[in-house]
C-alpha cells in the first residue's frame, strides 16, 4: 500500500518506491506548501511495468468479458465507499472544493460502473450475415497519461474501457494529484484485477512517455492534456504505429442569441465556467452575445462573477478554490496583460489575489481586440471574454475562429436557429440552453487541434479493440 503522504509506484502487483528512491514534492495550491511526495520512476521501474503488463496480457484478454465487467463493478463499489476521504485528498492536492471533488469521484464511480455493465456486450461477436462476423479483440498494452484537473474522472475514462476491452494498462498519473491514481488503483486491485494488469508510475513526464512509447509492447497511447504535448506524444507513437487517443485543449464559445433567457444562461455559464477554477478543457471561454442583449448580459454576468465566493477548498462556503499551480497564475497574468495592452477592458478580476495560494479571481474582459492572445490560446483558467455580435453568421464565424474544436454552447429557443448552430459549429460536442461535459454513456472527443479519438460510451471501449473481420466460417 502507498503511504498516505508518500505515494509510491505500483508495479507487478506491488507498491514500491522508485528504483533510485528519488521523489517529487506535492504542493497544496491553497497554501503553496509541500505536504506530500511522490516516487519518481527509473528506466528499470518502467521496464518492470512493461514486462509485467506483457506477461499479464494473454490471460486478461482471454478471461471472460463478464468477469472483467464484474471486477470493474466491484471496483466501483469499493471506490464509492472511499469517496469522502479521497475527495479531501484530491481537494488538498488540486485546489478544487471538496464538494467538486466529491462530485468528480461520483462520476468516476459511474464511469467504472458503466464500463463494467457493458464489458460483456461490447466484447461479443457482431454477426454480419451468414458466415460473416466481426470479432472484437483486445488490442494490447495501453500507456495512459492523465492530467491533474479532473484526475479521477479522466483516469476512470481510460482505465474503465481499456480493462473492459481486455487490455492491460500502464498509467502515468499526474504528479500533482497522486492520491487519486493511488485510490483508484487500490480499488481495482481489491476488486480482483490480477498482478501486472494495471501499473502506476509517476516521475518526469517526458522521460516516462519517451521510454514507454519507444517499446513495441505498448500498442495504444491515450493522453489528456495540452495540444503541444499531445503532438509530441503522437510523434513518438508514430515510430511504433501505436494507436492514439488524444483529448487535448479547447477554447469553447457560447453564443447567446437575442431570444435567450438570461435568467437561465448566466447562472449556467457562471457555474460551469468557474468550476475547478476554470481549468477544464471544455469550460466556456469566449461569449458572443446578440448586440441587443449585450449591455445587460455584460452587467449581469459581471455581477454573477463577483458573487463567486473564493476561499479555502475545504471550507463549505467556498465556491471556487485556487488554481492548481503557479504555471496557471503566470498564464492568467500573461493573457490578461496582453489583452489589456491591446485595448481590452477588465470588467472584474484581472489580478492575482493578495493572499497565500494560487488564487486568481473570476475575470471578465470586454472589448478584446481580435489579435489578443486570450482569444486564440486556451486560457485554462477563470477568464471569460464577452463580445457583441450583429448577425448569426458573424457569430458562427467568430465561434469557429480558433484552432480548437472541443465544445460549443448556445442559448436560443428558436428551433431553426438551434439547427443552424448545431450544424455550423466546429466542435466535437454541442450543448443547447445549458452547459454539459462528458458522461459515461456517450462518446466525447475533439476535432481540429483538440485531438482525435473518443472516450466514453461504446466508442470508448472500441478504442481499445481490434474489430477482426471474419469471413466464410462454416456454420
Ligand atoms: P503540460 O502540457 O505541461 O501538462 C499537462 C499534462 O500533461 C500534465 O498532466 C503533465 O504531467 C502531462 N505531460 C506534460 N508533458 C508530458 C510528456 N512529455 N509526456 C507525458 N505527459 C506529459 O501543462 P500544465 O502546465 O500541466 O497544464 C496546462 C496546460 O495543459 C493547459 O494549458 C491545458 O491546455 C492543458 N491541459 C489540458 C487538460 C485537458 O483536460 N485537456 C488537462 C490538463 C492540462
Amino acid at each position: 500500500m502507498s503511504d498516505a503522504r508518500s505515494y509510491e509506484l505500483f508495479i507487478n502487483g506491488k507498491w514500491r518506491a522508485g528504483g533510485s528512491r528519488a521523489s517529487l514534492p506535492v504542493v497544496n495550491p491553497a497554501t503553496e506548501k509541500v505536504f506530500a511526495s511522490v516516487a519518481s520512476a527509473t528506466v528499470s521501474d518502467l521496464d518492470g511495468a512493461l514486462a509485467s503488463a506483457e506477461r499479464s496480457r494473454k490471460a486478461w484478454s482471454s478471461r471472460a468479458a463478464k468477469d472483467r465487467g464484474e471486477i470493474l463493478l466491484a471496483a466501483a463499489k469499493i471506490l464509492a465507499t472511499k469517496i469522502e476521504a479521497a475527495a479531501r485528498d484530491l481537494s488538498a492536492e488540486q485546489g478544487k472544493t471538496v464538494a467538486e471533488a466529491i462530485g468528480e469521484y461520483a462520476r468516476a464511480v459511474e464511469t467504472l460502473e458503466w464500463n463494467g455493465r457493458h464489458a460483456e456486450e461490447l466484447s461479443a461477436q457482431i454477426p454480419l450475415g451468414p458466415n460473416r462476423m466481426i470479432v472484437p479483440e483486445a488490442l494490447g498494452v495501453v500507456a495512459a497519461f492523465t492530467p491533474w484537473n479532473y484526475p479521477a474522472v479522466l483516469i476512470a475514462r481510460k482505465l474503465g474501457p481499456a480493462l473492459a476491452a481486455g487490455c492491460p494498462v500502464i498509467l502515468k498519473g499526474a504528479e500533482e494529484t497522486p492520491s487519486v491514481a493511488v485510490h483508484i488503483i487500490e480499488s481495482l486491485c481489491q476488486a480482483g484485477v490480477p498482478d501486472g494488469v494495471v501499473s502506476l508510475v509517476f516521475g518526469v513526464p517526458v522521460h516516462i512517455s519517451r521510454h514507454l512509447l519507444s517499446s513495441s509492447i505498448v500498442k495504444i497511447l491515450t493522453f489528456t492534456g495540452s495540444t503541444a504535448v499531445g503532438k509530441q506524444l503522437a510523434t513518438l507513437a508514430a515510430n511504433n504505429l501505436q494507436r492514439c487517443i488524444l483529448e487535448l485543449g479547447g477554447h469553447s464559445p457560447v453564443i447567446v442569441c437575442e431570444d435567450a433567457d438570461l435568467a437561465k444562461a448566466i447562472p449556467a455559464i457562471s457555474e460551469y465556467k468557474f468550476e475547478c477554477a476554470g481549468q477544464s478543457c471544455n469550460a466556456p471561454s469566449r461569449i458572443l452575445v446578440a448586440r441587443s442583449l449585450y449591455e445587460e448580459f455584460l452587467s449581469r454576468m459581471t455581477d454573477a462573477a463577483r458573487k463567486i465566493r473564493i476561499g479555502l477548498p475545504d471550507d463549505p462556503a467556498t465556491d471556487m478554490g485556487p488554481m492548481a499551480n503557479a504555471r496557471r497564475i503566470e498564464a492568467m497574468q500573461r493573457l490578461t496583460r496582453d489583452a489589456v495592452e491591446r485595448g481590452a477592458r477588465i470588467e472584474t478580476g484581472g489580478t492575482r489575489l493578495d493572499r497565500p495560494g494560487f488564487y486568481w479571481p473570476p475575470t471578465i474582459l470586454s472589448g478584446v481586440p481580435k489579435q489578443a492572445r486570450v482569444l486564440h490560446e486556451e486560457p485554462f483558467g477563470p477568464i471569460l471574454t464577452v463580445a457583441p455580435f450583429d448577425t448569426l453568421d458573424g457569430a458562427i464565424e467568430e465561434a469557429n475562429a480558433t484552432e480548437y474544436g472541443l465544445a460549443a454552447y448556445f442559448f436560443t429557443e428558436a428551433a431553426d436557429t438551434q439547427r443552424k448552430l448545431t450544424n455550423s459549429l466546429s466542435a466535437g460536442a454541442v450543448s443547447v440552453n445549458y452547459l454539459k461535459g462528458v458522461s459515461a454513456d456517450a462518446p466525447y472527443g475533439g476535432i481540429k487541434q483538440s485531438g482525435y479519438g473518443y472516450e466514453g460510451g461504446e466508442q470508448g471501449v472500441r478504442s481499445f479493440q481490434i474489430l477482426k473481420m471474419v469471413n466464410g466460417l462454416s456454420s
